[in-house]
């Protein structure tokens, strides 16, 4: 690490990549801090998608849409909490992020749908490889290109300040580095057992899907030079996370948006498995064994890569027949058969009278073998943060901005409200991080 740079970029997951490459093409030199030994952060267990509104790739599936629907959606799945000024940015720049992306050789030409969305409008890779890591290493690839410095095992410990307050550089543990803006994009704080205890303390005994270094870092970092947090004890559980093993895995909404079902202790359905991922998740805590099983058929297995990694991870029950599937999962046969012979007659109908249910009915569960993926909720994701305006200025406790300080991704606050819908974060990821460079780029310029 240098002693001075144009701009200094704290996290390696989507949000800095996006933003430091956005900078660079802008001409100014930024650096990348990672404190962990890799890149990626937590970005890398992305598994759904990208959302995004009126964009050409929903143009070739058919759908037409007006992005107003998708901000709509989103604000009603948030629980209408959601900042109105950074949503709108947000559901009216997606198409862009998706072109910038394919722009960058990062083409999103398939589709999916995710809890809460009424249309396709999760994008993702026609390989249906997992969104983060392929994304993460393709604009690692572009960085590279770029040759801005993505520098890991460096810690941003402190901002630095200038006499009129303008933050102008990090301290880390080797040296303090300059630069005209510090952009904050440092994750969210699932993994921080102090931050949970402290402003979700009903939430201390659950597991966590993120990695390791989620612990908040951004905000605290903010907070010492007078920044303003919202929205803090909003804190996502997401429904379906195998748990039984030392590690938590996330299981992506994909394989409800394709088809699968969730059963109880007694092999019937319970929710809508589609509804939002506050919603999934209170139904199951309201379940006697508090977790629950996500059963489908190799016809999903096929639409979601991921479930392979799943399998190789020994997280996935695998049977020839129902009969063998209830067996191996201990719920009643017959309960389980019915269920899903209700489940393919709404299917087929495109009714699901019990729940409601109206996405992810593209196919029935009929084709053998049948997979179940024993599940329950764990903290997922952190809506509160870093109060920003739309152009990713981290803003004071009197609403002023605090001069050469930016942040975006999940370290912002306010953008999601109560509840973040899937594939939503990505996109958050890709449209802000842009902002972020394109801002900052633009305002160190005039330093
Ligand atoms: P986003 O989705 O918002 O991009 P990610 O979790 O993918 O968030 O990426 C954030 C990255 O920031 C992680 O790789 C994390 O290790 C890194 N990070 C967090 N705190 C610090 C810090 N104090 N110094 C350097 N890097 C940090």
């Amino acid at each position: 690490v240098k002693e001075d740079y144009d701009l200094i970029v704290i996290g390696s997951g989507c949000a800095g990549l996006t933003c430091a490459i956005q900078a660079r093409e802008l001409g100014v030199k930024p650096v990348i801090l990672e404190k962990m030994a890799t890149f990626g952060g937590n970005s890398m267990r992305a598994s759904s998608g990208m959302n995004a509104s009126e964009t050409i790739v929903q143009l070739k599936h058919g759908i037409v849409e007006d992005w107003h629907d998708f901000y709509e959606e989103t604000y009603k799945g948030g629980g209408k909490l959601n900042d109105p000024e950074l949503l709108e940015y947000f559901a009216s720049h997606g198409a862009l992020a998706i072109d910038w992306l394919a722009a960058h050789g990062i083409v999103l030409d398939d589709l999916t749908i995710t809890g809460g969305m009424s249309r396709m409008r999760t994008h993702r890779p026609k390989s249906l490889a997992p969104i983060g890591a392929f994304l993460v290493n393709n604009l690692m690839k572009r960085a590279k290109e770029l040759e801005i410095p993505v520098v890991c095992g460096v810690k941003a410990e402190r901002l630095l300040t200038d006499e009129k307050g303008a933050v102008c550089g990090v301290k880390t543990a080797r040296r303090n580095v300059y630069a005209k803006a510090v952009v904050l994009a440092t994750g969210g704080f699932s993994a921080s057992k102090d931050l949970i205890a402290k402003y979700r303390p009903d939430l201390k005994a659950y597991r966590t899907t993120n990695h390791a270094g989620a612990t908040g870092d951004g905000i605290k970092l903010a907070e010492e030079v007078g920044a303003e947090v919202v929205q803090m004890d909003l804190v996502q559980v997401h429904p379906t996370v195998q748990q039984d093993t030392d590690h938590a895995y996330l299981i992506g909404e994909a394989v409800r948006g394709e088809g699968a079902v969730l059963v109880d202790g007694n092999g019937k359905r319970f929710v809508n498995e589609l509804s939002t991922r506050r919603i999934v998740s209170d139904a199951i805590t309201a379940l006697k064994e508090k977790s629950a099983y996500l059963v489908f058929d190799s016809q999903v297995k096929k639409r979601v890569k991921a479930v392979d990694f799943y399998q190789k991870q020994g997280l996935v029950v695998e049977a020839r027949t129902l009969e063998e599937l209830a067996k191996k999962l201990n719920v009643k046969e017959n309960d389980l058969k019915q269920t899903l012979e209700k489940w393919n007659q709404a299917v087929e109908k495109k009714q699901d009278s019990e729940f409601g249910r109206k996405t992810g009915m593209e196919r029935e569960l009929n084709q053998a073998p049948y997979y179940a993926i024993h599940i329950a909720p764990a903290i997922h994701y952190t809506m509160g943060g870093l109060h920003i305006d739309k152009q990713t200025h981290v803003l004071d406790k009197s609403g002023n901005v605090i001069s050469g300080l930016f942040a975006c991704g999940e370290v912002c606050g306010g953008l999601h409200g109560n509840n973040r819908i899937g594939g939503n974060s990505i996109s958050e990821t890709i449209i802000f991080g842009r902002q972020a460079g394109m801002r900052a780029a633009a305002e160190s310029k005039n330093k």
